[in-house]
C-alpha cells in the first residue's frame, strides 16, 4: 500500500498519497472526490487501491481530474483514468498544444525519458510510463474560470514552467494547489525544471504570492502550512536569479522543443 497522508480543514479532507515520482491529491469536499492532477499512467492502479481500500468507494466516484499540465507525473494517468472509470478531464484550454507536432513529439519522448530518470534515482522499480500525449480535455479551463463540479475552487493560469500550468485555489479556506511551482529537494524549496518562460514564472510568483493562503499543496514534497505567502513566493522569485548548474542547463536543454515556445513568445 503506498504511504499517505491526510489533512483534515473545515470543509476539506485532504488525501496525499505517494505516486510513483510525486504526490497523487485527492480532495473529498462534502463526501464528493476530486483529484489534483492524475499521476503517471501506472498510478491509476495506486488511485484504484487507494479508492477502494482506504476510502472503500469505487474509483467512479471521482467526479472530476483536474490537470495542472501535461507532464508525464501530472497528465499521465487521466486519459486512463476517464476511459476505465469515466473520470472527466479538466484542464487548461490549450493543454494539448504542448506536445504538437514533430517538435511536440520528441519534447514529449524526452519528458518521459526524464520522468523515468527521476523514478531510476529515486530507486524505483522501472515501470511504463508512457503515455497519450494529448488528453482531449472535457472541460476546457481559462484563468479566472471556477472547476466544474466544484466552483469554489478558482483556476489560475501560472505559466512558467511550462505554458498551460494551472493552480487551483480554495479562497474560504485558503488552500493553493501548485504541484510543480515549488518542489521540494532535500526538504527545500525549489524551482521547477525546467523554467522554460523565467519572466512569466516571475510573474506567476508575483500572482500566487498575492493570495491569503493557509496551506500549499504540492506535486513534489510535504504541504507547506504558510504562515507569510508573499515572503515564501518572494523567495521563489528571487531564485530565478541563481546562476544555473550544470545540471539545470542540462534539463533546460532538454526541455526547448515544443512548438509553444516559438509561437507564444513569453520569454
Ligand atoms: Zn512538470
Amino acid at each position: 500500500m503506498a504511504r499517505s497522508r491526510v489533512l483534515d480543514l473545515n470543509s476539506l479532507r485532504i488525501h496525499q498519497l505517494e505516486g510513483y515520482i510525486q504526490n497523487i491529491t485527492l480532495i473529498e469536499q462534502e463526501g464528493r472526490l476530486l483529484l489534483f492532477d492524475s499521476g503517471c499512467i501506472n498510478d491509476v492502479k495506486r488511485i484504484k487501491r487507494y479508492c477502494r481500500e482506504s476510502l472503500k468507494r469505487s474509483p467512479a466516484d471521482i467526479k472530476l481530474t483536474a490537470v495542472t499540465h501535461i507532464h508525464p507525473d501530472h497528465a499521465g494517468g487521466a486519459v486512463c483514468l476517464r476511459k476505465k472509470f469515466g473520470i472527466p478531464i479538466a484542464a487548461h484550454k490549450d493543454v494539448d498544444r504542448w506536445y504538437r507536432g514533430l517538435g511536440g513529439l520528441l519534447q514529449h519522448q524526452l519528458d518521459c525519458y526524464l520522468a523515468t530518470s527521476v523514478a531510476f534515482r529515486n530507486r524505483r522499480r522501472l515501470e511504463q510510463i508512457h503515455y497519450s500525449r494529448t488528453i482531449n480535455p472535457d472541460y476546457p479551463l481559462e484563468d479566472g474560470q471556477t472547476l466544474p463540479f466544484f466552483p469554489e475552487w478558482k483556476v489560475m493560469h501560472v505559466p512558467g514552467h511550462i505554458a498551460h500550468d494551472l493552480a487551483f485555489y480554495h479562497e474560504k479556506e485558503q488552500v493553493l494547489y501548485i504541484a510543480d511551482l515549488i518542489c521540494d529537494v532535500k526538504g527545500q524549496p525549489h524551482l521547477p525544471l525546467p523554467i522554460v518562460f523565467p519572466k512569466k514564472m516571475a510573474e506567476s510568483f508575483d500572482r500566487l504570492g498575492s493570495l491569503p493562503v493557509r496551506v500549499i499543496l504540492r506535486g513534489h514534497g510535504q504541504p507547506i502550512i504558510s504562515e507569510n505567502n508573499a515572503e515564501i513566493f518572494s523567495r521563489m522569485k528571487q531564485q530565478l536569479n541563481r546562476p544555473p548548474t550544470p545540471f539545470v542547463k542540462r534539463i533546460w536543454r532538454l526541455s526547448i522543443h515544443s512548438p509553444e515556445i516559438k509561437k507564444l513568445n513569453y520569454r
